[in-house]
């Protein structure tokens, strides 16, 4: 189990495109401690300290490449970060995919997952409305959010969000 202030590994998963490269960009410009690495498998690693309601806590985040090698990724989190982007229909059905692959493995886990639908300022290419997104979150008992990288806009709610998920679960343990 995580000890009271991680290191929590959070996983990011989705399709190609939908913007998982740009949410880790953005964790990982706000340090100055922070670290880059990439991973044999040609994933991105970006360790964080971050500050959550005067608790701090260490995130790793792993920036998977290819999504549809989720093989490896289910025993290597601590929570789950799935990404659809709101313009982008497949890949809103590829994150109920996902959804199912995890839940499959982590269940007996508890392990947080949160479903972002990212891309969200661009709202004249919206395929998949807040509503149906927000569904599909309470169908597969995850959180929700919508996020745009390309505004900074709710991604800090994002990755904070997720360690307060992680110590819920870790006080509840
Ligand atoms: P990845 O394949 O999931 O890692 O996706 P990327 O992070 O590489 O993003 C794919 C493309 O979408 C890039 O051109 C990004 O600049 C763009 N992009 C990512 N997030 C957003 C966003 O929130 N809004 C907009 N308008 N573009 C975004």
């Amino acid at each position: 189990a995580p000890s009271a202030s991680g290191p929590f590994t959070v996983v990011l998963l989705g399709d190609d495109g939908v913007g998982k490269t740009a949410l880790a960009g953005i964790f990982a410009g706000a340090a100055d401690s922070m670290q880059c690495d990439y991973e044999p498998d040609g994933g991105e690693v970006v360790e964080q300290h971050m500050l959550v309601d005067g608790e701090s806590a260490t995130v790793t985040l792993l920036d998977t490449r290819d999504s549809l090698n989720t093989d490896c990724c289910p025993q290597a989190g601590d929570a789950f970060i799935i990404v659809y982007s709101i313009t982008d229909r497949a890949s809103f059905l590829r994150a109920a995919e996902l959804r199912v692959l995890l839940r499959r493995e982590r269940e007996p886990h508890h392990t947080p997952i949160i479903l972002v639908g990212n891309k969200c300022d661009l709202v004249r290419r919206r395929e998949v409305s807040v509503n149906e997104g927000r569904t599909c979150a309470m169908v597969f008992d995850c959180k929700f959010i919508e996020t745009s990288a390309a505004m900074q806009h709710n991604v800090w709610p994002l990755f904070e969000g997720i360690v307060r998920q992680l110590r819920l679960r870790r006080d509840s343990a």
